[in-house]
């Protein structure tokens, strides 16, 4: 069921997704372009499964599925840890790692686990975040941003979420969860992609 929107649509998009941190999070970006910002769970999309195997055809997916359902434009967002000497892993699968119900240490854990196993001292990874638009009218753009960095064990920190104890980024003494909520957002990939669609899509503005 279609809510009634307080402005007229053009000015409307929809976030397929639920989470209300990156509503709040991307809405305040989008705000001061007139943008006003409907999460999933206002016209009640479910969340489609994840069937594609590439951040960018998951975002599409979600991003395509929230435009034909609401027909307003439709941002989504798919994200990751990307391990190099485990060939990319978690990926795609990072939220699946953690199980369910969900979690992290025993994730983390596996990571550590499967460099030992690797024999490697190769700890370079990479958080990626790909975000998808989708207007009514078809047309579809793909915005990625990526933090490099590497992996530390132990784990350090209490702040964030996922994998943030164990993801120390270049040029830094601290991992995600030792820094505050706005020295992460400086620097995260969800804030790069989202940077570049800004960049992109209201280059006029
Ligand atoms: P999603 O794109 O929100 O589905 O996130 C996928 C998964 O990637 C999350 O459940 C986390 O495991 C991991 N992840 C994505 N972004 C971050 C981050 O900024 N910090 C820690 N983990 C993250």
């Amino acid at each position: 069921m279609r809510p009634k929107l307080r402005r007229n649509d053009q000015s409307v998009w929809v976030l397929a997704s639920h989470n209300t941190s990156k509503i709040n999070e991307i809405g305040a970006i989008l705000e001061p372009y007139d943008i006003f910002l409907r999460s999933a769970a206002d016209f009640r999309l479910s969340e489609p499964e994840e069937t594609e195997p590439t951040f960018s055809g998951n975002a599409l997916l979600k991003a395509q599925a929230a435009c034909t359902a609401t027909k307003l434009p439709a941002l989504a967002d798919d994200s990751g840890l990307c391990v190099e000497a485990l060939g990319g892993r978690p990926g795609i699968h990072s939220a699946r790692w953690a199980g369910e119900p969900r979690n992290f240490d025993r994730a983390m854990a596996r990571i550590q686990n499967e460099l030992e196993a690797a024999g490697t001292d190769d700890r370079r990874a990479a958080f990626v975040c790909v975000l998808a638009l989708v207007r009514p009218d078809g047309r579809q753009r793909l915005y990625e941003g990526r933090v490099d960095g590497d992996i530390i064990w132990p784990p350090r920190g209490d702040s964030g979420f996922g994998y943030d104890p164990v993801f120390r980024p270049d040029g830094e003494m601290r991992v995600f969860a030792e820094m505050t909520r706005s020295e992460k957002a400086r620097l995260s990939h969800r804030a790069r992609a989202l940077a570049a669609m800004v960049a992109s899509e209201f280059a006029n503005d």
